[in-house]
């Protein structure tokens, strides 16, 4: 049965290693397991989809706050992209000098210049990086980027007897009835699917009760390949004309969902049985918690490399690797 936390130090109320918002300061822990003790823990789309792939890799992730020095190719081109697109359409943006155009194509451009060697006349930098210029060019050059509204739109869901869910939405629009998801993917088919993105959008039609209508915009980098001797400005226009050319059958893939298709109520008895589980793991055994929270090593390579592989394979946690973040 669960005794106090063993690091407790009361002397000083509630903890001295307490952080407010039910964090905890220690190296070794994130979320502070007394708070935990008295109220659910706040959830997320993302950790209730970590806990029902494996139980492990949620306490990794955020009941001791792991995450990876260095994030995979796919996940920092994802991260740019989401910067570009809240930088474009952020309607607080409107009217700043520099202009969001301006700001994104001096990022772009920007990344795009460290990746050149200055050693090799023949070096001209990272593809996928210009793949996502010219994708964004083409963006920009068909006005896509003029829709306005509020980007990472921060939602608290509090209801009584349910988990607290907190999340952020790419972007809302008109008095926050409609919404928006980017992913920077090569693999639109997928979050096309009603059944693949139910969870997520279940999340926000909760945490946003006026939301009406929901739309998943796939940005698809272009698969063309440099031709022998074209040189890279000639490659860059010729991938931003398919992109204006293409548009809307092969870069920017839009899927449209409404609140009726979803049902909520089964996702709210979801995060709230996974809150309930949580804790019971937690008053299980305090000294020990990775126990309960158990490991699935089938989920270890799928859908994907889980970014926790390094520490189960070898029972210890690289600090090279691996570092704590910071409670947000
Ligand atoms: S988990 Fe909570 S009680 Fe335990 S040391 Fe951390 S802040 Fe203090
Ligand atoms: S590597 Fe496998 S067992 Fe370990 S946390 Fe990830 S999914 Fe779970």
């Amino acid at each position: 049965m669960f005794g106090q936390c063993p690091y407790i130090n009361d002397v000083v109320k509630p903890c001295t290693s307490y952080v407010k918002g039910g964090f905890c300061s220690r190296p070794d822990l994130f979320r502070c397991l007394e708070y935990i003790k008295v109220h659910e823990p706040a959830i997320s789309f993302s950790a209730i989809k970590d806990f029902t792939q494996c139980h492990r890799k949620y306490w990794y992730a955020w009941g001791q706050g792991i995450e990876l020095i260095e994030k995979s190719r796919a996940l920092r081109l994802g991260s740019m992209a989401d910067q570009i697109l809240s930088c474009l359409h952020d309607s607080r943006n409107v009217g700043l000098n520099p202009t969001p155009e301006e700001q994104y194509t001096k990022m772009i451009n920007a990344e795009i210049e460290k990746t050149i060697d200055p050693e090799d006349s023949d070096s001209v930098g990272d593809l996928d990086l210009w793949k996502m210029k010219a994708l964004f060019d083409g963006y920009i050059e068909l006005d896509r980027h003029t829709l306005k509204g509020i980007t990472q739109h921060e939602f608290r869901w509090n209801e009584v007897e349910y988990p607290k869910l907190h999340g952020y939405i790419d972007l809302t629009l008109r008095e926050d009835k409609f919404g928006d998801e980017f992913k920077y993917t090569n693999n639109p088919d997928w979050y096309s699917e009603r059944w693949n993105m139910n969870d997520q959008l279940s999340a926000y039609f909760i945490g946003m009760p006026d939301l009406e209508q929901f739309r998943v915009i796939c940005l698809v980098p272009p698969a063309l390949k440099m031709k022998k001797n074209e040189t890279i400005t000639k490659f860059y226009a010729r991938m931003r004309e398919d992109v204006i050319q293409r548009s809307i059958t092969a870069y920017f893939i839009t899927t449209t969902f409404w609140r009726s298709e979803f049902d909520l109520e089964a996702y709210k008895r979801k995060a709230k049985m996974v809150s309930e589980e949580i804790m019971h793991y937690i008053v299980q055994d305090p000294i020990k918690l990775a126990d309960p929270f158990y490991q699935n090593l089938s989920a270890c390579y799928s859908p994907y490399e889980c970014d926790f592989i390094h520490i189960c394979r070898s029972g210890v946690m690289p600090e090279n690797l691996y570092k704590k973040r910071l409670p947000r």
